[in-house]
């Protein structure tokens, strides 16, 4: 197991108590430019309004206008 197997399983174990800090809990954020999945990329906050993609450096916004369902 590698160590970012092991620190997902962490998160995932802690994420049930930290979910509530999140301004949108169940939603996942997409880099608009590369499609990376910016709630996986280290220090992602939904409470910033941009979030500069590490892959691409895209900055995608992050507001309730950007959710498509
Ligand atoms: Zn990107």
């Amino acid at each position: 197991m590698s160590f970012w197997d092991l620190l997902s399983e962490i998160s995932d174990t802690i994420d049930v108590s930290s979910s509530t800090n999140e301004r949108f809990p169940d939603i996942d954020w997409w880099c608009d430019h590369c499609g990376a999945h910016l709630n996986d990329q280290t220090e992602f906050d939904d409470h910033k309004y941009t979030w500069k993609c590490t892959e691409c450096g895209f900055k995608s916004s992050i507001s309730k206008d950007n959710i498509f369902d």
